[in-house]
């Protein structure tokens, strides 16, 4: 079992931190909330002073943070942790970034000899809590393999995506797709409906046909349609419209930087941006089904 520092302990790194715990690993816990350290104690970790003192002696730090800027100090900074790790330590970082930040920190940690992979996560806080996320890893091949192992105590599903930035570069390919077929799927039902037709017959017509998606397998955006789903709940999240917005700008930025014209990508930034301009933003991302109504 490994010595593992975790960094950010917040809705998705608190979780996850518990889970590494649980699967027998020495966890050094660091974040600035003093609430989300307590938790973590209680459940066994060793609460440290800084991300500095928790990396000390281990064998992984784990990073998850809400952007690049946090990601880039807390590595990069004036006490950053690629000036003090040694080369017995492989980090982590499975915030969901920009792949620029993302491909800096993984070129600069290459340079001092330190293994460091992107791995950002698909599922949210529940996939969190279950042990159930899947990771999409930017890194050395040679690295990926310790890596996987450790992932392994927090997720079903592990993706070696390609060299440093590839993770993020995965995770702004998915969202953007998702957030494409969430609206088409919105648009298509509200259609049907108002001409008639009853949504979940129209659902099991589009599931058996060339239309199905993950939004209508799993998630259906339509109320009453699935009992789980959050449109069943009044939208409560899920995955928030606030989340959906973040990831479809880092999105935008990989298309902008290698010259994709993304139109559809575009247009669904702009969607959920209204979406959330108009109040929207701690709801469940399906309920961009409203705008239709
Ligand atoms: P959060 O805001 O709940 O947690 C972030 C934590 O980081 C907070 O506890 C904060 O105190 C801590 N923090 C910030 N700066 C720090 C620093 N310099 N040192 C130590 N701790 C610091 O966010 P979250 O929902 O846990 O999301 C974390 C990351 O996971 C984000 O990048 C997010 O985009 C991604 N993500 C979230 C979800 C989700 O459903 N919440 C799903 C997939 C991916």
């Amino acid at each position: 079992m490994a010595r593992v520092a975790f960094v950010g302990l917040g809705n998705m790194g608190g979780p996850m931190a518990a889970n590494l715990i649980q699967a027998g690993h020495e966890l050094r816990v660091f974040d600035l909330s003093d609430e989300a350290l307590s938790s973590l104690e209680a459940l066994g970790a060793t609460r440290c002073a800084s991300a500095s003192e928790a990396a000390q002696s281990v064998d992984f730090v784990v990073t998850m943070l809400p952007a690049g800027k946090h990601v880039e100090s807390v590595y990069l900074g004036d006490d950053g942790l690629l000036a003090q790790l040694d080369s017995s330590t492989t980090a982590v970082d499975c915030s969901t970034i920009d792949a620029e930040t993302a491909r800096k920190v993984g070129e600069a940690a290459a340079d001092a000899g330190i293994g460091f992979m992107d791995c950002p996560v698909s599922g949210g806080v529940a996939a969190a809590a279950a042990g159930t996320l899947a990771f999409m890893c930017g890194g050395p091949e040679l690295v990926f393999p310790r890596v996987k192992e450790l992932l392994a105590g927090m997720g079903a599903k592990i993706f070696h995506a390609g060299p440093a930035g590839a993770g993020q570069v995965a995770k702004g390919c998915n969202n953007m797709l998702l957030a494409v077929h969430m609206i088409g799927t919105c648009e298509a039902l509200e259609m049907g409906v108002r001409n008639g037709l009853d949504p979940a017959v129209l659902s099991e017509i589009m599931l058996a046909s060339s239309g199905r998606n993950w939004s209508l397998e799993v998630y259906n955006p339509y109320p009453d349609v699935m009992p789980n789903a959050p449109a069943s709940k009044g939208y409560k999240p899920g995955f928030m419209v606030d989340l959906m917005v973040k990831d479809l700008g880092l999105a935008a930025q990989i298309a902008d930087h290698s010259g994709v014209d993304n139109a559809m990508g575009k247009l669904a930034k702009a969607l959920f941006e209204q979406h959330q301009a108009d109040g929207n933003g701690q709801r469940d991302f399906s309920s961009i089904l409203e705008r239709l109504a």
